[in-house]
């Protein structure tokens, strides 16, 4: 099959909720940017009259449900207003799905800097089923919790690189344990605001659309072009979410278009989100646009390592092989490509195992 790269950015604040800009000028951000897609998703209020195209980019609007402070579920093509599910986490996530929509648990594990003293908002209703997946990686998150004292704060906001390593360990670990029980797919998001905060002497916007737009972006592999019909680009977009044909790349170290993970067995190729079943040895095959750090993740294990643009893995083990990519920055690796799983059986399973 075709696939077709979109890049795109997730988890989006406007002037709906507590972010400060508009739709408008939100999407004229991306254009500038070149982002293929947004998904908005407001704070409990859904305002999917503003979706469609803006110029060459697809603006989509999900939302940010949420009781107070715990348990912020991104729901996408729920195309209805989603917050009076608000309370009770379980019941959310069905009416989503009742409604043929799509579900990511947002920032679940956030550690608080001592500085921002904004509250940890933590996933805790770990006993929930029927979500697509999570928010692995989330940028304004991340950067928030690095925020320990007045100098930390005026030095991230003036090279926020130098703050940035990746999705939290903690984060990659509760996704591996999920991902052991049943597919659960990976996004990234930014979380963007671009609210003006009070950072030692200055007084700075952190960050603007722009910027974040150019931090951890979510790829998607469409299974058709884009015609220019809204409703037939979105749907598009859609799929590929709901089967997790998708990775996340935080392009302030490099841009991570034309990244692929595939596996290929018998001349019959495998990528993000496929699953098959081995009828023996097949082959892993990473690429990547520039070099970099490429840990091969198997059931939670790093199974093979390259310092490359590329690597090669010949494996017979079922289970869900996943990639991550570093690169160094400032003397530091740092996370640069999260990419969701093939996941590999060895045999059919029979009725009652
Ligand atoms: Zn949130
Ligand atoms: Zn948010």
């Amino acid at each position: 099959m075709n696939l077709y790269e979109r890049v795109g950015n997730i988890h989006i604040h406007t002037t709906y909720s507590d972010g400060t800009g508009t739709f408008e000028e939100i999407a004229q951000a991306a254009n500038e940017v070149g982002l293929d897609y947004l998904i908005i998703t407001d704070h409990n209020v859904y305002a999917g009259q503003h979706a469609g195209w803006y110029r060459h980019t697809l603006v989509l609007v999900g939302e940010e449900v949420h009781p107070n402070n715990i348990n912020h579920y991104l729901v996408i093509n729920a195309q209805d207003e989603m917050a009076p599910y608000a309370q009770n986490a379980q019941a959310l996530i069905n009416a989503v799905r009742a409604r043929g929509g799509l579900g990511f648990l947002a920032h679940p594990f956030e550690h608080s800097g001592a500085y921002a003293r904004e509250p940890e908002i933590n996933w805790l209703a770990w006993d929930v089923h029927g979500y697509t997946g999570l928010e692995l990686w989330n940028y304004m998150s991340e950067f928030k919790s690095y925020i320990s004292d007045p100098l930390h704060a005026l030095l991230y906001a003036l090279f926020p690189k130098l703050a940035i390593r990746g999705p939290y360990p903690e984060t990659l670990a509760k996704w591996d344990e999920l991902l052991g029980q049943r597919p659960t797919f990976a996004i990234g998001g930014t979380d963007a605001h671009a609210i003006t905060y009070r950072m030692g002497p200055l007084k700075r916007q952190v960050f603007s659309y722009r910027h974040l737009f150019r931090t951890v972006n979510t790829h998607l592999l469409v299974s058709e072009p884009w015609n220019g019909n809204f409703d037939h680009d979105a749907q598009l977009i859609y799929e590929a979410l709901a089967k997790g044909r998708a990775f996340i790349g935080y392009e302030a170290l490099g841009e991570t278009r034309g990244f692929s993970f595939t596996a290929e067995q018998g001349g019959e190729l495998y990528t993000l989100g496929d699953t098959f079943l081995a009828r023996g040895p097949f082959t892993l095959h990473v690429r990547l646009p520039k070099k970099g750090h490429i840990r091969l993740i198997l059931n939670g294990f790093c199974v093979a390592e390259a310092k490359s643009n590329e690597l090669y893995y010949q494996a017979k083990a079922p289970g869900a092989y996943r990639v991550e990519v570093y690169r160094s920055f400032a003397g530091k690796l740092r996370g640069w490509i999260f990419a969701n799983p093939i996941f590999v059986h060895t045999r059919r399973r029979g009725k009652g195992n």
